[in-house]
């Protein structure tokens, strides 16, 4: 039965059970005993309050993990013997998904049909990937002269700080973990501050699977604080960090002043999606829906720049706005409902800010435009059309449910133009009914080369 106040949809919110870090395979309090509150997107209204770990239990978790690098089992196991816990690791997983998909739901505004169809059984099916490969970390011989051969191995880093994004809190913790286990590093994790609830789970199957004491330390907390001392830590050797643009500069740039340590960023992104005159327009304005409103429009892939070309221009637009209207927007454990709320205020406010820069630069609203809903976060799905390659809302990632929308006529010019972003990441085009995607690979590796 629903508490938490204001669903009427029938899902049994659980008791939070896990809310402190986890440091050397126990749950502890923060060294300064401060917490902070987690919010549910839907309502606005605080779920828990969570220790909120800073510099001193970043230091406490690094050592944890040091100390498992050097002298405990995890590295000198086999990779098979790794790959074997790590499979019990998944299906702890995947015995769990209602209530990893809950937490999700209500931290951060997820669907909860999507995260048990898809987020917490694609976070296994990460793990078990890995899994699959620790088994499978080879180095190369190198035949250098008719004497002479080099050969080269792939050792573990040595402690892996990962910071992690709200948005996809469970794909993203195991996208994370899952290599650098299969590696046989150890690690201290920081979640997103507005998503915590699902890693604190997630380091709980940890030690239920086996994984020994120290491999997996999770520190809750701010960014600027928790975040930025795995960054500067003199004794972490790697920092993998997903998140925005802005924070993975200031990632590096503390990576490089504190001991040079090996970096991986996947940042953020402005993704172009083009059509062409001949694609099947129905089919493509259903894509170009789901490429912006998938998740709220909170994914890094996000086709938030539209491409049309002229020939198909008014009848796509005429689609998507009919289309748009359909949209269903509301409670995330409704089974009808396509969008939920937006992950929290901050973000809610600053998608409606990019919306009044939108109207103020004079692109037209084709639809949506407002907040909706007597309570929570949410936004309906927003629709530019007439933007300029120029305006912000054209060039800044707004990570949220906003499309712009621009016309173009020859292939040359839309190549350019979908290019001309200070971002990376992926792309998309639709054309004879078909969509060919081109996203980037997520590399993480957490091994050096031994020569
Ligand atoms: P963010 O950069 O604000 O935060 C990401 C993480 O970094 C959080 O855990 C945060 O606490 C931490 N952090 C914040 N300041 C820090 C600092 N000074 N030092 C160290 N850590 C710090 O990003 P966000 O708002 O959580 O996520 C949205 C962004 O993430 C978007 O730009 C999106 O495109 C990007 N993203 C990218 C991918 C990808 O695969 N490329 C995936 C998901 C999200």
């Amino acid at each position: 039965v629903q508490s938490n106040g204001s669903s009427e949809y029938l899902v049994k919110i659980p008791e939070i059970k896990f809310t402190k870090l986890f440091i050397n395979g126990e749950f502890v309090d923060s060294i300064s005993g401060k917490t902070f509150e987690t919010i549910d997107p839907r309502t606005g209204e605080v779920i828990t309050r969570i220790a909120e770990g800073d510099k001193e239990d970043i230091d406490f978790a690094v050592k944890a993990a040091r100390y498992a690098f050097d002298n405990g089992p995890w590295p000198r196991l086999s990779g098979s013997a790794r790959g074997r816990i790590m499979m019990k690791y998944a299906d702890l997983i995947n015995e769990n998904v209602e209530i990893l998909a809950t937490l999700d739901t209500i931290d951060a505004g997820k669907l909860f049909s999507e995260g048990k169809a898809s987020d917490i059984p694609q976070a296994a099916a990460i793990l078990q990937y890995y899994a699959g490969a620790a088994d499978k970390i080879h180095g190369a011989t190198l035949k250098m002269s008719s004497e002479l051969q080099a050969y080269t191995l792939k050792e573990p880093i040595g402690v892996v700080g990962h910071i992690i994004p709200w948005n996809f809190p469970s794909i993203m913790f195991f996208m994370k973990v899952s290599p650098a286990l299969a590696a046989g590093c150890t690690m201290v994790v920081k979640p997103a501050e507005q998503t915590s609830l699902s890693a604190l789970y997630y380091a709980h199957l940890a030690k239920l699977a086996g994984i020994p004491d120290g491999v997996i330390n999770v520190i809750t907390g701010y960014g600027p604080t928790a975040g930025a001392a795995i960054s500067s830590h003199m004794d972490i050797d790697k920092v993998c960090f997903t998140g925005s643009t802005e924070v993975g500069r200031s990632v590096m740039q503390a990576a490089a002043t504190s001991n040079l340590k090996a970096v991986s960023l996947e940042l953020g992104g402005k993704s172009p999606l083009i059509i062409f005159d001949d694609a099947d327009v129905d089919k493509a304005a259903d894509l170009a829906l789901l490429g912006i409103l998938y998740n709220k429009g909170e994914i890094c892939v996000a086709s938030s720049r539209v491409f049309v070309q002229e020939g198909i221009y008014d009848e796509f637009v005429k689609k998507l706005a009919k289309k748009a209207k359909t949209w269903v927007v509301g409670d995330p454990f409704d089974p009808t409902v396509r969008q939920g709320p937006q992950v929290n205020k901050k973000q809610f406010e600053k998608i409606l800010s990019y919306i009044e820069h939108g109207k103020r630069e004079g692109a037209t609203l084709l639809s949506g435009g407002k907040p909706c809903g007597k309570k929570g976060y949410y936004i309906e799905p927003t629709i530019f059309t007439d933007v300029m390659d120029d305006m912000i809302i054209a060039k800044d990632e707004i990570f949220g449910p906003v499309m712009s929308l621009m016309k173009f006529k020859t292939i040359d010019e839309v190549i350019k133009r979908a290019n001309a972003t200070k971002y990376g990441l992926g792309s998309r085009h639709c054309d004879q009914g078909l969509e060919h995607s081109q996203h980037c690979f997520k590399i993480n590796p957490c091994w050096y080369h031994l020569d």
